[in-house]
């Protein structure tokens, strides 16, 4: 396959880039591996692998995989990053960077995803893990960072969609010693690259627009070779490395990240145009309108401002709950990112283990829809949403 060159894009780098290992076959594609241990010549050989003297591939499991790599290769690309780790889901990538870096303790900026704020909350806390909750207000942040901390949020945050200001925060984290990492699923690398504004880890849940077509679970980390080390060896010990057959899918999704992402850029701002105009919604979320609190800070940091939105729609749980119920284009399902377009409420579903006061204080509230936009005509998702809309009574 054909080498690129340094002057050329990220997504014609990912198109042309090189194997990782010989292919006597040149297939444009990166081939499925799918095995779990390699062959050695001898115990020298065994040693000059072990010992990093030659290159090769002693487990799977390790990582060492060669499906694995040229993923890893392609995400560490994308986020503008030295090197990534893929895992078997987001919430593995997660784990695995809580267990390496929060054991001076985890400051959670602003809401996150239900199930982060649960691992966090119940299972970490329950082995010992301090965790803080800030609100996002930079002053609010700087009073609880204590060096070796590692502070995490989510922009844009799930479900409300909140901007952050990267570089901002990356300078305060580490004037006062402490590592940040951001969940940046809802962006995408095509929109947003937060290494480039000083934060340590990116991690996505590549379930979503990095999969892009609801059939794979998939997680990373991107950062430095550096911090990633002892991430590599949480996922080692922990087995969360992941599959190379879905490895393989993954890379072969990534090829379409770009034009499906600025597809679904462009149809979640004419959706959150339209919306705002609805009298039977109450808010939109989305951080390309103007109205939005972010939006300068989005303009700022942002290529563009991604396919999910949220809205409160006027009347409550019920009235919500009959837009959820009529939908026909928009498939209710608590996932996002695929080329379908997904709706959830989120009380329901990604925040349903939450107590209503705990949903309230993030601003979450029971006639909230959040909105995955697909790949749809634009005009036919507002027509579906309009008519649902139209069945509250
Ligand atoms: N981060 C965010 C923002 C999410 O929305 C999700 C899942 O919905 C996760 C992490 C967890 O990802 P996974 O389901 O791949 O474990």
């Amino acid at each position: 396959m054909t080498q690129s060159t340094k002057s050329d894009s990220v997504m014609s780098s990912l198109l042309h880039q090189s194997h990782p290992c010989d292919d006597p076959w040149n297939s444009p594609d990166v081939p499925l591996y799918e095995t779990t241990t390699f062959l050695f010549e001898n115990t020298q050989h065994v040693l000059d692998v072990v010992e990093g003297r030659r290159p090769g591939a002693l487990y799977t499991r390790y990582g060492h995989n060669p499906t694995l790599k040229a993923l890893e290769q392609s995400l560490a690309l994308l986020e503008h990053a030295e090197t990534a780790l893929a895992f078997g889901s987001g919430m593995a990538a997660l784990s695995a960077l809580f267990m390496a870096y929060g054991k001076k303790g985890i400051l959670v900026l602003g809401e996150t995803y239900g199930g982060t704020h649960e691992l966090l909350m119940q299972q970490l806390s329950s082995i010992g893990f301090k965790i803080f909750l800030s609100a996002s207000t930079q002053d609010d942040m700087l009073e609880l960072i204590q060096p070796g901390m590692l502070v995490f949020f989510e922009s844009p945050s799930n479900p409300t969609l909140r901007v952050h200001p990267l570089s901002a925060i990356a300078e305060s984290c580490h004037r006062k010693g402490a590592l940040v990492a951001i969940d940046s699923t809802f962006a995408t690398p095509i929109n947003q690259n937060p290494l480039d504004h000083g934060i340590d880890f990116v991690v996505h849940s590549a379930t979503k627009y990095l999969g892009g077509h609801s059939d794979i679970t998939a997680g990373c980390i991107m950062g430095s070779r550096q911090l990633l080390q002892s991430i590599d060896v949480w996922r080692k010990n922990l087995g969360s490395v992941l599959a190379p057959s879905i490895a393989h899918l993954l890379q072969r999704s990534l090829k379409t990240l770009e034009v499906r992402v600025k597809a679904q850029n462009q149809t979640a701002m004419y959706l959150a145009e339209q919306l705002e105009k609805h009298p039977k919604i109450g808010r939109v979320y989305y951080p390309g309108l103007a109205s939005n609190p972010g939006y300068t800070v989005a303009q700022e940091q942002m290529r563009g401002f991604g396919g999910m939105l949220s809205i409160d729609v006027l009347g409550g749980f019920k009235a919500a709950q009959t837009v959820a119920d009529h939908v026909r284009l928009f498939i209710l399902a608590p996932s996002l990112g695929g080329v379908e377009s997904l709706l959830t409420q989120p009380c329901t579903t990604s925040h349903h283990g939450m107590t209503a006061h705990e949903r309230i204080l993030i601003g979450v509230g029971d006639g909230m829809l959040r909105l995955s936009v697909g790949l749809e005509s634009p005009e036919d998702l507002w027509a579906d949403l309009m008519a649902a809309l139209d069945q509250i009574v």
